[in-house]
């Protein structure tokens, strides 16, 4: 593939399409890896609320890292992954210890550098080295991964080890040496806006048509290709809302590094290992909520006492207070529907 073909077509789009977006705006480190922590997993439309909440609060890593931990997972609040937040904090204290010591924090402008941080990865520190300081990086992400496997048909699965290493090496080639920072941007968003999933009649008018191989084979649209899904797994909890005098409640906070919301706060709660019978004595909140592996099926059972009971590991805290803990979002949304 002539890759100054691809160039042209591509920026030319670029040029007409793009959104602007707060983090495409600045080369400054910090504000780009704080937008590409909270992009991952997240839509541009959720993140950029968050992005432009914490850049804020917190405009420096210096700023960050002073944070406490429950703060930033309270501003994370309905994010989801929240190892994320966590990283986030932990790499934020990295790179202000170090700069204590320099005299002054310097954000890390290597990629070696980048991916050594808690929670940055080989496409993170891609997207920061191209983008803060348009080093040759690739920065490969979902969008990316579609665009390349379409434009080259490859069918390999892109989430393999091989499938990454082919994905990796046909990128690096494809990369625009003298500008990664635009190359990157252009391809990331066109993946985004015009070489979508759901291709519907975008091919036909598609600047790429006549270089993309996918389109001239017919595959585009089962491009690209995943490995199979692990089985989601279920699980039974059951939550004790206790409620004295509508004012104040129970909580307690997830302590288990390995399990799902660690670190979170929510209603003191019993883990099922099999789907529960149903207990209809009580006032009774269902909900399922999806998680990428797992699927909670929740009860949140609402007990007015006079006198809060004793229980290892709770805290007591006024009901209108809920507010300032850091949350799971399946507790808010029982606490949405709960209305105590
Ligand atoms: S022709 Fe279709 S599949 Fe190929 S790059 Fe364009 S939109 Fe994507």
């Amino acid at each position: 593939m002539l890759n100054s073909l691809v160039y042209s077509r591509l920026y030319d789009w670029y040029e007409k399409n793009h959104r602007v977006l707060p983090w495409r705006e600045t080369t400054d480190g910090y504000a780009i890896w704080l937008s590409e922590i909270i992009l991952q997993q997240t839509r541009v439309a959720q993140g950029m609320e968050y992005y432009l909440r914490f850049i804020d609060r917190w405009p420096t890593v210096e700023d960050l890292a002073r944070a406490n931990e429950e703060e930033v997972l309270r501003e994370w609040q309905g994010l989801g992954y929240y190892s994320r937040a966590r990283n986030l904090h932990k790499a934020a204290q990295i790179i202000a210890g170090r700069g204590k010591d320099q005299g002054e924090s310097i954000f890390p402008r290597t990629f070696e550098a980048l991916q050594a941080l808690p929670g940055v990865g080989e496409y993170t520190a891609g997207a920061i080295a191209s983008f803060a300081y348009n080093q040759p990086y690739p920065a490969m992400d979902g969008n990316v991964y579609r665009v390349v496997a379409r434009l080259m048909d490859i069918d390999e699965p892109f989430d393999t080890t091989a499938g990454k290493k082919l994905f990796r090496r046909e990128i690096e080639e494809l990369l625009d040496r003298n500008n990664p920072r635009l190359f990157n941007s252009a391809i990331m968003e066109f993946g985004a806006l015009y070489c979508t999933p759901v291709l519907g009649e975008a091919c036909a008018s598609c600047p790429m048509k006549d270089i993309c191989l996918g389109y001239a084979h017919g595959t585009a649209e089962l491009l690209p290709v995943r490995k199979p899904r692990p089985k989601v797994r279920d699980r039974w909890l059951d939550y004790h809302v206790y409620v004295q005098g509508s004012l104040y409640t129970l909580i307690q906070r997830r302590e288990n590094p390995k399990d799902i919301w660690y670190h979170l706060y929510e209603f003191p709660c019993e883990e099922r290992s099999e789907k529960p019978e149903e207990k209809e004595n009580l006032k009774t909140v269902h909900l399922v909520h999806i998680l990428s592996h797992q699927r909670i099926h929740a009860r949140f059972f609402v007990h007015p006492v006079e006198t809060l009971p004793a229980i290892e590991g709770t805290k007591v805290i006024r009901w209108e207070d809920l507010n300032d803990y850091a949350l799971s979002r399946l507790t808010l949304r029982a606490i949405e529907s709960l209305c105590v």
